[in-house]
């Protein structure tokens, strides 16, 4: 008999695996102070973290899954695919975001380049920002603009320097949500869209093609989803029998978002767990 798992559940939070600004086991530690008994690591397009947070959430008696959000993107707009506990040496998965990996440096480096000839800013400054090989992204050219007091925020960054329409931005290459979530289910993992109903969503007929491929279901409860694609979605939800969950997106003092902010039914999460081949939750 596995335990039980219990509420409060938050399945998406980020370390400095990623761009969140703590340590895995520093997250599992805060997320305990947060009262979650149940919770997940998502860091952007790695499972670097997982080791980490699996020791930690063992000696506090958080259950763990252990996840990823993959990038990914829909005619050029972003989408972002959490993946639960997955086959973490599966080769087309980790390819897969290896590559998002490896892309997302180049792209950082252009990126700062571009500050770099109007603004007092290195691409150097931005390595001291990233925890060693840490999926890079905008987050640590923020720290550095924010390092070299260019800006105040990460969040002034966003809608500065680094906004999508701003000169010196720059994308990065990504799958496809239905490669993505194609991937995500040969390596016995459970996917669900992240903030589905934020800025850009998805047409219907294209998040049915992802239903069909084996995407379970939509992260409802998120603090960037608006109430009219939310209540779109939950239309879905009814007709197909699909998983919600609520997260906070934890990034630390990356971002807002409080841990515990919006939260899982455990029944949602005991289905995630039922539906997963790919690895097990720690206990
Ligand atoms: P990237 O994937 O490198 O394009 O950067 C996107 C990441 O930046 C997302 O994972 C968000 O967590 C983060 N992000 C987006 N907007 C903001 C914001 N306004 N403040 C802080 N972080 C943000
Ligand atoms: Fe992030
Ligand atoms: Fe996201
Ligand atoms: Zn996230």
């Amino acid at each position: 008999m596995s335990p039980q798992i219990a509420g409060p559940a938050d399945l998406h939070m980020h370390s400095e695996c990623s761009d969140g600004t703590e340590a895995p086991a520093e997250v599992v530690r805060q997320a305990g102070i947060a009262g979650l008994r149940t919770i997940a690591l998502t860091d952007h397009d790695t499972v670097a973290g997982w080791d980490d947070a699996a020791r930690a959430s063992h000696e506090s008696g958080i259950a763990l899954l252990p996840g990823a959000e993959v990038s990914s993107k829909h005619r050029g707009s972003s989408v972002h695919v959490l993946a639960y506990l997955f086959d973490p040496d599966h080769r087309g998965l980790s390819h897969l975001m290896a590559r998002v990996r490896d892309d997302r440096v180049g792209r950082a480096e252009r990126i700062a380049r571009n500050l770099a000839r109007d603004l007092p800013v290195t691409w150097e400054d931005v390595l001291e920002q990233r925890s060693g090989d840490a999926t890079i992204g905008r987050p640590h050219i923020a720290d550095a603009l924010v390092a070299r007091g260019i800006v105040k925020s990460r969040a002034e960054a966003f809608a500065g320097p680094l906004h999508p329409a701003s000169p010196y931005y720059v994308s990065h290459a990504a799958p496809t949500p239905l490669e993505a979530v194609i991937e995500i289910a040969r390596a016995g993992g459970v996917s669900i869209i992240a903030h589905p109903a934020g800025r850009g969503t998805m047409p219907e007929h294209a998040i049915r093609e992802l239903l069909d491929a084996g995407l379970a279901g939509f992260e409802l409860g998120h603090r960037e989803n608006t109430a009219t694609g939310t209540a779109r979605l939950q239309r879905l939800v009814e007709e197909r029998d699909l998983i919600v969950t609520g997260s906070s997106d934890y990034h630390g003092a990356g971002k807002p978002n409080r841990l515990g902010e919006n939260t899982t039914d455990p029944a949602m999460v005991a289905r995630i767990v039922g539906a997963a081949t790919g690895s097990a939750p720690v206990f």
